[in-house]
């Protein structure tokens, strides 16, 4: 199955096919304070492999940014939105920004919460409550 993603600002379109997950390791939520600062919030991504994935336009727009050494975060140069991290270490995989998909195949889950040790207590949210649109009070 070809998924297929892309920035928000609509500029860098991909298409990925192969596993989300599964034989490349867990979909997780990064809680570390890179993911964070790069974020905004906890990052959502799955692993994938490297050799399904192909941006089909304005590549030249996707801008990497080595957050450590070794590991390079890709986004969009003009809207920002996240799309993929990599390492030098294993070049065979990506991890996907989950949001950058503009479907995720029915049934799959995040499968753990990592870096929750770094995670700030504001982060946990389990708790609170769910509106389909904005806060009472809010308009
Ligand atoms: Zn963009």
């Amino acid at each position: 199955m070809t998924l297929r993603g892309g920035c928000l600002c609509g500029a860098v379109r991909f298409i990925y096919d192969g596993p989300l997950g599964e034989e490349l390791g867990a979909v997780t939520v990064c809680f570390c304070s890179q993911c964070r600062k790069a974020q905004g919030f906890g990052a959502a991504v799955a692993p994938a492999l490297a050799a399904g994935f192909s941006i089909t336009s304005s590549a030249e727009t996707v801008t990497e940014y080595e957050s450590s050494p070794g590991k390079v975060r890709a986004f969009c140069g003009r809207c920002g939105a996240p799309l993929y991290s990599r390492r030098d270490a294993s070049p065979a995989v990506l991890r996907l920004r989950l949001g950058a998909l503009d479907d995720v195949p029915a049934g799959l889950r995040i499968e753990a919460q990592i870096f929750t040790e770094e995670a700030p207590e504001w982060t946990s949210f389990a708790e609170s409550p769910r509106y389909g649109g904005l806060e009472p009070g809010r308009s």
